[in-house]
């Protein structure tokens, strides 16, 4: 998780860094930090505990050309100033910030010890310094230092380093995302494109292995397990900088929700060729498997019933986290398709990594270009929804859930049908965020807001949307919530119900007897039943109308539902785009 900036060129390289940080701190709040070199003397360091959009206080930093900084998300060590990133190495001299794990920090950091090395954190990133200065110490220069200090490391890792007495930058990346964005004479280097989207829209994405030196106007850049210097091709985004900012919105999270209708007509104008060509892939397949994790898990089911229902298409679901022990009957025919908006998810990875050992095909869904996810498989689909800023997945989940639906059709011989029916939803789904519609989902918050539990139940595709709702809730406003296929509430959990326990029953026309059914059994407990769907009914205490969409009612029916938990959690005074102990891309297994 965490958040990497670093810059090397003319401009005041802390006012970038802050700024960077500010977009990067989705990625990990828990503190933040900068380094700064000052001319070839020293470092100004600034460290401090909590988001740094709360505590901006860079008073009295230099004006410098160079500089690095980090928002954490703790993995290693309590959440405190001196944990807190950059970390130096024993003499002052050399300064790193790290996203990821290094798994043998350990072992290593007993071995510096004994070389006579002192630790000040309780971090795992903490040996890199002091590895770099130990091979220093050697002898070997900075940039030699920094290569050899790899063969002591395992583990993920992203990592800048900076000397004290050099102009140069080191950045590298394993297992760990890492872009430069390349301006005119200057550098920038960070986990996540937004954070230098300002400044240019040309970018590298380093490779597996690389380790890149920015060495004043130039870069080069080596891959280390390749043991050779490497070329690496520039490509140009076409996000917008105001896309990755809040414009009118208090937060990201309701930005978000009220750009799907937009999302969805990218999806609409996906090529039809590609759609073809994955589900070409798929047809051949003997045996496919869907693999993700949290909300793009709840997008792959979403994937197995419109395959089932539409395509007709048998596929298995798989949360990336438990793939590796149902791999046995992986082989060269199977197709494996990961889901992640991140591209980044290090669970996901992990499961594709196994896959490709086993000899299967992966193709991938993913929202960011040039994403590990991307890299690793076989072909992507780029969702094209535009940067996720909010660390809860909204925009992202429903152009999943639209171009599986497309590939559904597709597979079915009706893609056209597939793409007319969710251009005919893009109208709805402006009405869905619109003003009306919040007013109205903002008497049921003011109704939850001190409730301890709801539980949610749908049948069908409303089974996903019952969990993502529910994850929604969980994830923002801190309110427990569960959610069941509608039939199963009764086999146990139904023991919970007490007068006035909140349920919310996704309805629609094809479920609508069975889940009323359900809806019933809890009413009779005594529990107070929110209705979400296409037709009222006297069961209902409140009645969130969400038109009949049929495969599509997926898309329609979370997003009062996104909305409810954005207001909840204002209501309940939680950060909405920053919930506590969460990061937006789980880089981490
Ligand atoms: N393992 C490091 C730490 O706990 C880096 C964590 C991160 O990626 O933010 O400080």
């Amino acid at each position: 998780m965490c958040g990497i900036i670093a810059y090397h060129g003319p401009r005041n390289a802390t006012e970038i860094i802050v700024k960077g940080l500010k977009t990067l701190e989705y990625r990990g709040y828990d503190s933040w930090g900068v380094a700064i070199k000052n001319n070839d003397k020293d470092f100004t360091i600034k460290k401090i505990v909590g988001k740094i959009t709360e505590s901006t206080d860079v008073d009295g930093m230099p004006k410098s050309n160079i500089g690095i900084g980090h928002t954490r998300w703790a993995t290693h060590g309590g959440v405190s100033e001196k944990n807190s990133h950059p970390h130096l190495s024993n003499s002052g001299k050399i300064a790193v910030v790290h996203n990821g794990i290094i798994e043998n920090y350990q072992e290593q950091r007993d071995f510096l010890i004994k070389q006579g090395f002192k630790f000040e954190s309780e971090t795992d990133t903490e040996i890199i310094p002091n590895t770099i200065e130990y091979h220093m110490n050697r002898g070997y220069d900075f940039i030699d230092a920094a290569k050899r200090s790899l063969n002591h490391i395992n583990g993920q890792f992203a990592i800048v380093v900076m000397h004290s007495q050099h102009n140069q930058i080191v950045a590298i990346r394993k297992e760990a995302p890492l872009v430069i964005g390349v301006g005119k004479k200057e550098f920038f280097i960070a986990s996540d494109i937004p954070a230098f989207l300002d400044y240019t829209k040309q970018v590298i994405f380093l490779e597996e292995n690389d380790l890149a030196i920015i060495d004043n106007e130039d870069l080069s850049i080596f891959n280390f397990k390749e043991n050779l210097v490497v070329n690496r091709k520039t490509t140009s985004i076409d996000w917008d900088a105001e896309q990755a900012k809040k414009g009118d919105f208090d937060h990201y999270l309701m930005k978000e929700i009220s750009e799907q209708a937009d999302v969805i007509s990218k999806v609409v104008s996906l090529p039809a060729k590609q759609i073809k060509d994955i589900a070409n892939e798929i047809r051949e397949a003997q045996g496919i498997f869907f693999v993700a994790c949290g909300t793009s898990a709840h997008s792959c089911m979403n994937g197995m019933y419109l395959f089932s229902k539409t395509a007709k298409t048998h596929v298995n679901f798989c949360v990336a986290s438990e793939f590796e022990y149902f791999t046995h009957f992986l082989n060269k025919k199977s197709l494996v398709i990961a889901i992640s908006q991140s591209g980044e998810t290090a669970d996901t990875l992990a499961a594709i990594r196994v896959a490709k050992e086993r000899g299967a095909k992966v193709i991938s869904i993913v929202n960011v270009m040039g994403s590990s996810i991307m890299r690793a498989s076989h072909k992507t689909i780029l969702q094209g929804a535009g940067p996720e800023i909010c660390v809860l997945s909204t925009k992202a989940y429903t152009s999943q859930i639209a171009i599986l639906s497309l590939i559904a059709h597709e597979l079915a011989g009706q893609q056209e049908e597939g793409r007319s029916k969710l251009k005919e939803l893009i109208r709805y789904i402006y009405y869905l965020t619109s003003k009306a519609m919040r007013d109205h989902i903002k008497e049921l918050s003011e109704r939850l807001r001190y409730t301890q539990h709801i539980y949610l139940i749908g049948r069908g595709l409303q089974h996903p949307t019952a969990l993502e709702a529910a994850l929604k809730i969980k994830e923002v406003s801190y309110i427990h919530a569960e959610a069941y296929a509608g039939g199963e509430l009764k086999h146990g959990t139904i023991a919970l119900i007490d007068k006035g326990t909140p349920c919310i029953v996704f309805t629609s026309d094809r479920t609508e007897k069975e889940i009323m059914s359900n809806a019933s059994e809890l009413k009779a407990r005594g529990a107070y039943i929110i209705g979400v769907g296409p037709k009222n009914n006297e069961l209902f205490d409140f009645y969130i109308k969400v038109r009949e969409a049929e495969d599509l009612n997926s898309i329609c029916q979370i997003i009062p539902m996104q909305i409810l938990a954005y207001q909840l959690a204002l209501l309940r005074g939680c950060d909405p785009d920053k919930p506590r102990n969460l990061a937006k891309s789980v880089t981490v297994k």
